[in-house]
């Protein structure tokens, strides 16, 4: 056995080349990295996501080797691919006669648990390394709401801003406010055009050729000749720059905004490039902060201030979230829902337009916005009573950005409420009128937005009654939510009879709605 002879895993999520591990080629060193059944089929994914991960690895080992360093990339539909991580390192490292293995520390729990495992198994020494791509680590968080019953965003983000010096004036914040949410969040009024996405046409059609022969199952639509997702660095860069270019200046105000007009608005895009790596979180915050210091007279700070929070308190929050609380996050069901997903989350096949909108999107681009995935498809999950796995099931497969660590605690916590409240102080729950405030959907919908009961009446408006009525031991004592019940009470019980008997009558139907 060759003393100095390493092997380093890359999974396809780990895409950093400015990580220390590549800096330059070491002849001792050999890179490994696989297209596995086991990330193909543990969840169906949308086809396009499958594709852009597959196409990034793929441009990413080339990388290397042309940087000089030595590559095994494991096609999926080579012979001597065992389909699973732990097959294919056994066997690499029995035939190649490595003295040692190395991994970066994989950001989801699944994944961690087994290399924790396997390498355990190991005749070789082996050691975990980190990723280099986050600013905290993995138990910051955790340490950090030591004690408290619940992790409340905004002063984990205010900490994150002292500690790495961003959007700071000596220890105040700059623009003497942390949070500058209130100016923000405005339906979209016309008042400026909106950007075209930058899109890429990236060629995957023998990628897409021999998913197909392989017979991976995968939902959701693509022109294998125009991928429009990046696949390395520099396309993820161009993304970020036609961002800061055309939509930081208007990012905050409409960041909450839904128009059939557009399906990405003023919203960047970067999750994907940033999920894997390709960017780095610190590259996007300078970036986007050298384009404001430049633009101050068009891009306000209110802009900045709202873009940074997504990325430098969200983000790592929704990280720290997940690794504190997982396994268990990934089976709490605090309002026992059981309902199936309804069949038009895969199709888009209803008559509730914001539904279509959001589901079509969904299916055709692999995207949807932020508000679009919590006050539209998930709050009508949580509205209907679907059981958060399959909640779950649907946005890790559907998105081009899913993956657990991201996925689970916006979906289960945020927004499916699964948690019983320690991320959110209440659920993100609404009836059409939230909806009309922030779009344009209401007006062009079978259903009628204003009637709660009774012929085409909206289904978000009696399910948002019937939500509070039937978890009203669960929620009453909620001080967010006292107001809501107040209301409920004063409801003459006609009325009240009635919104509840269209409620069971819409549940009953769910999947023709
Ligand atoms: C039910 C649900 C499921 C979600 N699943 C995912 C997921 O699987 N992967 C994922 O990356 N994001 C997820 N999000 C968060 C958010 O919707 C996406 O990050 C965002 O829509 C990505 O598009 P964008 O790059 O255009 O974002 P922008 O609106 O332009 O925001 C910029 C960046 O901020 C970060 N960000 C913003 N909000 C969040 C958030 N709540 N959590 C973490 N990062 C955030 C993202 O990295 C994003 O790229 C989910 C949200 C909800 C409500
Ligand atoms: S009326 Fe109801 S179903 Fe139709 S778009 Fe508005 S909120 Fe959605």
């Amino acid at each position: 056995m060759a003393e100095d002879k390493i092997l380093r895993l890359i999974l396809g999520d780990q895409l950093n080349e400015k990580h220390s591990w590549f800096q330059k080629p070491d002849p001792a060193v050999t890179y490994a990295m696989m297209e596995i059944r086991q990330e193909t089929d543990y969840v169906k994914h949308h086809v396009q996501k499958v594709m852009a991960f597959f196409a990034a690895m793929r441009a990413f080992a080339e990388k290397l080797k042309k940087k000089g360093h030595a590559v095994i990339y494991l096609r999926l539909d080579d012979t001597k691919n065992q389909q699973t991580i732990e097959g294919n390192l056994q066997r690499m490292l029995k035939e190649r006669q490595f003295a040692r293995f190395e991994y970066l520390l994989p950001d989801e729990y699944r994944l961690d648990v087994e290399l924790g495992k396997v390498a355990k198994t190991l005749s070789v020494s082996w050691a975990a390394v980190d990723t280099e791509h986050f600013f905290t680590q993995r138990q910051d968080l955790q340490d950090f709401f030591s004690g408290k019953k619940r992790y409340v965003m905004e002063s984990f983000y205010r900490r994150m801003r002292k500690k790495h010096d961003i959007l700071m004036d000596g220890d105040k914040p700059l623009g003497g406010r942390w949070n500058f949410d209130v100016e923000n969040r405005r339906r979209y009024d016309g008042r400026v055009p909106i950007p075209k996405p930058k899109l890429f046409r990236n060629d995957v059609k023998d990628l897409h050729q021999m998913i197909e022969r392989s017979g991976v199952k995968t939902i959701g639509t693509i022109d294998p000749q125009n991928l429009i997702w990046p696949i390395n660095h520099s396309q993820s860069q161009t993304l970020l720059s036609a961002f800061l270019k055309h939509g930081l200046k208007e990012f905050g105000t409409y960041q909450d905004a839904m128009t059939t007009e557009s399906w990405s608005l003023f919203h960047a895009r970067i999750s994907f490039a940033l999920n894997t790596k390709m960017l780095h979180p610190l590259e996007v915050i300078d970036a986007a902060i050298r384009t404001w210091e430049k633009k101050q007279r068009s891009i306000k700070i209110q802009q900045i201030e709202g873009f940074v929070r997504q990325i430098l308190g969200w983000r790592e929050y929704m990280r720290g979230i997940y690794w504190a609380l997982m396994p268990k996050l990934g089976h709490v069901n605090f309002f026992n829902h059981k309902a199936a997903l309804p069949e038009y989350y895969w199709t888009g096949q209803t008559k509730m337009q914001c539904m279509r909108a959001a589901l079509g999107q969904s299916l055709e681009h692999a995207y949807a916005h932020h508000i679009q995935r919590l006050m539209v498809t998930g709050n009508f999950a949580l509205l209907a009573g679907v059981h958060p796995d399959q909640v779950d099931e649907w946005y890790l497969g559907v998105y081009i950005d899913a993956v657990q660590w991201v996925e689970l605690p916006n979906t289960r916590a945020m927004s499916q409420w699964a948690d019983g409240g320690l991320v959110a102080t209440k659920p993100y729950v609404s009836s059409a009128n939230y909806i009309n405030k922030m779009s344009d959907y209401c007006s062009q919908c079978a259903y009628h937005r204003q009637k709660p009961y009774g012929e085409a009446s909206c289904p978000f408006n009696c399910l948002f009654w019937d939500f509070f009525k039937r978890h009203q031991p669960k929620l009453q004592n909620n001080p967010r939510i006292g107001l809501m019940y107040r209301t409920w009470n004063r409801k003459d019980p006609k009325e009240q009879k009635r919104i509840l008997k269209q409620a069971e009558s819409y549940k009953r139907k769910l999947d023709s709605l």
